[in-house]
């Protein structure tokens, strides 16, 4: 029989068993007493994992839909925003503002250093008209944990919204949305909620509402507009509070997922994955590989290297892929494709045998490509 692909990608994770048995029981209907009963109170652990008394939904679709419905839901065409741009995710957030005509103004740092907010407080100064900020927490195409908790310090002092893409962090490293002054938080399932892909949890708070409601377009779009979602989420309170049909099985397999997260605690999640995140660093500096960030800014749940000098890094993972049925990532967008790797350990399930798998594995290509000079 095939060896299973031990999935070590920065999502889709790989579920835990008993959250993958839950997506295969029966469809159940999306509305009803009991259903609202159970979404509202699955939303309910959102906002433990969030640190948000603000409302949250769960949009049917990947976290991009997430993105897409906050920066679209809170700004109107022709406003100007001001966007961390240090990833392929904050790319992302640029090119989803563009989408809707906002006027973008990025905030840039070298890929691979984090943003610096006293940058935001300049342009902030400077420019009246920023109607309000999106960041990445941690960009997963270079690893790197912006400082989002500063930078909502000054969307505070000069009173503009704060969005931030909690797609990586959330249940992975500490999100503190209300304390932090973050306006709107998206995340998805599929990266350390550890739940197949497909929902897309979104919270706002309310200085969220306060400009969604100043906003005199009403918002763009219908789907992804978080006004319609909370027109459905009032009206239709209790018996059908979303305004589309629920992906009810991925909502089941989040409930079950989210109570063993809320049990763990995120702390104690974070203090496992940045063991894994060490373990692995020590690991593939002793075979001469350098990790993308320094140590001092080690991200817990994901970690990016540079291959061999010379190697394209597609190589490295498709041996891995064929040779070893390991799947790792490669560099994400122009400027780090073909030049890094990166290795997630958000699930919990993952150990330290997981990584000494992979490193053993990495060891191998070394070794059968003549790549092995250092080893001490
Ligand atoms: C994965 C990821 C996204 C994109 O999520 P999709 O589910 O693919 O839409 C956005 N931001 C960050 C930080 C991510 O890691």
């Amino acid at each position: 029989m095939k060896k299973p692909m031990k999935l070590m990608i920065p999502g889709p994770t790989q579920p835990e068993a008993d959250v993958l048995e839950v997506m295969g029981k029966p469809v159940v209907a999306n509305f009803g007493t009991e259903y609202t009963a159970f979404y509202k109170s699955t939303t309910e652990l959102l906002k433990q994992i969030f640190k948000t008394k603000g409302d949250v939904f769960i949009l049917n679709g990947s976290g991009s839909s997430g993105l897409d419905a906050c920066i679209g839901s809170a700004f109107s065409s022709g406003e100007t925003i001001l966007v961390g741009v240090n990833g392929f995710f904050g790319e992302r957030l640029a090119a989803i503002s563009e989408a809707y005509d906002l006027n973008v103004i990025p905030v840039e740092s070298e890929f691979g250093k984090p943003l610096e907010p006293g940058i935001f407080a300049d342009k902030l100064r400077r420019n009246p008209k920023i109607a309000g900020i999106a960041v990445v927490h941690l960009d997963t195409s270079t690893t790197v944990i912006n400082p989002v908790q500063e930078i909502g310090q000054i969307a505070k002092e000069y009173g503009v919204p704060f969005m931030v893409d909690a797609v990586t962090s959330l249940g992975g490293i500490d999100v503190d949305m209300d304390a932090w002054g973050i306006d709107f938080c998206a995340s998805a399932t599929q990266k350390c909620l550890g739940v197949p892909p497909g929902l897309s949890p979104v919270a706002v708070g309310p200085n969220g509402w306060e400009k969604i409601d100043r906003n005199p377009a009403k918002g763009h779009g219908w789907y992804l507009n978080l006004q319609v979602w909370r027109k459905f989420a009032t009206e239709w309170g209790d018996w059908h509070p979303f305004p589309v049909t629920m992906a009810v099985n991925n909502v089941a397999a989040l409930r079950k997922s989210l109570e063993k997260l809320v049990s763990d605690g995120v702390e104690k999640r974070t203090e496992h994955y940045q063991r894994l995140a060490v373990y692995l660093r020590k690991g593939l500096r002793s075979l001469g590989l350098k990790s993308f960030t320094p140590d001092e800014i080690m991200a817990p749940v994901v970690t990016a290297a540079y291959g061999p000098d010379g190697v394209n890094t597609s190589e490295i993972i498709d041996y891995l892929s064929e040779a070893h049925h390991i799947k790792i990532g490669g560099g994400l967008g122009r400027q780090l494709q073909n030049k890094i790797f990166r290795i997630a350990h958000m699930s919990p399930s993952m150990t330290e045998k997981d990584i000494q798998e992979v490193l053993d594995a990495l060891e191998q290509y070394l070794i059968s490509h003549d790549r092995k000079t250092i080893l001490t």
